[in-house]
């Protein structure tokens, strides 16, 4: 049996039920994993609402690390009493332990610890395809990011920092600008207090940036257009204040012909050996110190409630850790 946080309707964080599950073994292609450290992602705020439609009831949680209890047959890459960490589908990962597909499932390095394997699986792997996989970045490029204080934001200021793009972030508060600075942002905006495209076409001596990748939404949508060089991509990859309204595609050409995608990290890992190779690439940056994994808030299992309330109050730093 193993603690788990399920939901049974789609609403706010009152849904959180704390149940006793049966776990049973895994099948083939399956592992089970006893979780010593669960991460808190914005997704699972999209699934709670009903933004993300889920069939009920349902556990939540996409990212943990925990040590591997027992492997079905056919899985080769993990073995019992491996440490090990994951961003996977399907959202099930807050409780003590699960069995679930091993094919999204990496083997930690020792020098990592569970709780920051935890924080950053599916923060730092969404990073890695942003710089890597969706548009091509090279040293001297100019990125805008929003939210850069947050989970996925501070690990992208000091991405950006070791591959020499200068970041420019956004962030709510001053205090948070200041970290995202602190982290390897190049300059800061606080967008709750001053125009964000106005203030990045003065720090690009008018030209706009190349990439802006945009997890806000519906609120910078259109600062976030405002805000790119002609040819420039824009990257919506969330919607933290709510979805980007339907738009007419011509006001791509209109403002300089530029290119839009919306990507999910889920495609990128589909297959095995690219998300083994992205997790490497994520374990190496923090390994060499180029990428700390800062960890701002931890709750019990059962508090799940108290984490989401602060990740939607925008009251959150870093990366937040649930602990079963
Ligand atoms: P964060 O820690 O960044 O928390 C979200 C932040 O968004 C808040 O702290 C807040 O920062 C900002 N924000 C702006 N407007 C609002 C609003 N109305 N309500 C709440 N927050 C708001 O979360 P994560 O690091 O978990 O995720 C960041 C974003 O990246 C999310 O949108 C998430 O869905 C997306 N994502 C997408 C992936 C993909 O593959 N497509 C994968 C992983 C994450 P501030 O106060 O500074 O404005």
């Amino acid at each position: 049996m193993a603690k788990t946080a399920i939901i049974e309707a789609a609403g706010g964080p009152e849904e959180f039920k704390l149940v006793d599950r049966e776990v049973g073994e895994p099948g083939p292609g399956e592992i089970r994993i006893r979780h010593e450290a669960v991460g808190l992602n914005f997704i699972d705020v999209y699934q709670r609402t009903g933004l993300y439609p889920l069939e009920m009831p349902h556990a939540l949680g996409m990212e943990a690390a925990g040590v591997i209890e027992a492997v079905g047959d056919g899985v080769t890459h993990l073995k019992v009493g491996d440490r090990a960490a994951y961003a996977a589908m399907p959202p099930g990962a807050y409780c003590e332990a699960r069995v679930m597909p091993a094919a999204q499932v990496c083997p930690v390095p020792d020098g990592i610890s569970f709780e920051t394997a935890a924080a950053m699986m599916l923060k730092g792997m969404t990073v890695e395809y942003l710089f890597h996989r969706t548009t091509p970045l090279k040293k001297g490029d100019t990125v805008l990011f929003h939210a850069a204080a947050g989970g996925v934001g501070l690990i992208a200021c000091q991405w950006a920092r070791s591959e020499g793009i200068t970041l420019i972030g956004t962030a709510g508060t001053d205090e948070k600008c200041q970290l995202a600075l602190d982290h390897g942002a190049t300059h800061c905006i606080n967008y709750r207090t001053k125009d964000f495209a106005a203030r990045v076409r003065e720090l690009t001596d008018g030209k706009g940036v190349d990439v802006v990748m945009d997890a806000v939404g519906a609120d910078t949508f259109e600062g976030s257009l405002d805000s790119l060089k002609p040819l420039g991509m824009f990257i919506s990859f969330g919607n933290a204040s709510g979805p980007v309204p339907p738009f007419n595609i011509g006001i791509l050409g209109q403002k300089g012909s530029l290119k839009i995608t919306r990507p999910t990290l889920f495609t990128h890992i589909a297959d095995h050996d690219a998300c083994q190779a992205m997790a490497r690439h994520l374990f190496d940056k923090v390994e060499a110190g180029d990428v700390t994994i800062r960890i701002d808030q931890r709750f019990k299992l059962d508090e799940v409630a108290d984490a989401h309330r602060a990740l939607e109050a925008r009251q959150t730093t870093g990366s937040t850790v649930l602990l079963p």
